[in-house]
């Protein structure tokens, strides 16, 4: 019998989320909050916390997923993101604080950075962190939600701090990917198309193995190292 490219149903589907942004707008906070559920506690003169990777379990719309989820762990402090970063991603959590404005001012040129490296299809959130400094807020919900929409984006405000909308960020964006069968299932829409043609840069970038998101930022930077797990 020839070999199926179909998946085991019990395999996960591998997904891989960045989080980009200015630096201490919370990305490391958010990430820890979600895979880890804990929160440092704030010490705002060690701004960046600086976290690599967390491999995150869920099931999504009956779908067993596999998230592997990239934080810059500080990189963006020296405007040095590698192209190597967004390889293979399909969904990027874009984070803004919203008691800072230029934090929010900063998203077009993320967003133009996005352009240059990912394919358009690639999945966006943007997060207004930071929700529970209300009393020195900069930036509106209304402002944020204009802006993603103009982005073609989803929008959330949400707190590390708190929690409130953490888990529903992470859910939001997976559950777009997941209605996006390109990003995760290349082969299975190449073939129910034309059989077979052109591949999108989200396939392109899929590894050998069939997990997008294997990237070789700073490759000595083992699993355990990094606090992820090999699961
Ligand atoms: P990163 O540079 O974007 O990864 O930001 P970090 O996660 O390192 O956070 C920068 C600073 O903001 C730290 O002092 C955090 O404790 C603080 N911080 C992060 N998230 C929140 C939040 O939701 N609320 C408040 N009040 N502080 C936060």
């Amino acid at each position: 019998m020839p070999p199926s490219n179909k998946p085991a149903a019990n395999t996960p589907i591998n997904v891989k989320l960045l989080l980009i942004g200015n630096s201490s707008v919370g990305k490391s906070s958010l990430l820890l909050r979600f895979s880890d559920e804990q929160w440092l506690p704030e010490d705002e003169s060690s701004a960046t916390i600086g976290v690599d990777f967390r491999v995150h379990k869920m099931e999504v719309k009956g779908k067993k997923v596999k998230l592997s989820i990239w934080d810059t762990a500080g990189q963006e402090r020296f405007r040095t993101i590698t192209s190597s970063y967004y390889r293979g991603a399909q969904g990027i959590i874009l984070v803004y604080d919203v008691a800072n404005r230029e934090s929010f001012e900063a998203l077009p040129r993320w967003f133009s950075e996005l352009e240059t490296y990912v394919s358009s299809s690639v999945v966006k959130i943007i997060v207004g962190n930071k929700l529970d400094k209300e009393f020195s807020r900069q930036v509106t919900s209304a402002e944020g939600q204009q802006f993603a929409s103009r982005m073609n984006s989803l929008f959330l405000e949400a707190s590390a701090k708190t929690s409130v909308g953490v888990k529903e960020a992470f859910q939001e964006v997976v559950e777009k990917i997941m209605d996006t069968p390109e990003l995760w299932a290349p082969l299975a829409v190449e073939k129910s198309s034309s059989g077979g043609g052109k591949r999108n840069a989200t396939t392109a970038a899929t590894s050998r193995d069939g997990m997008p998101g294997n990237i070789d930022l700073n490759a000595s930077r083992s699993e355990e190292e990094s606090g992820g797990c090999a699961c």
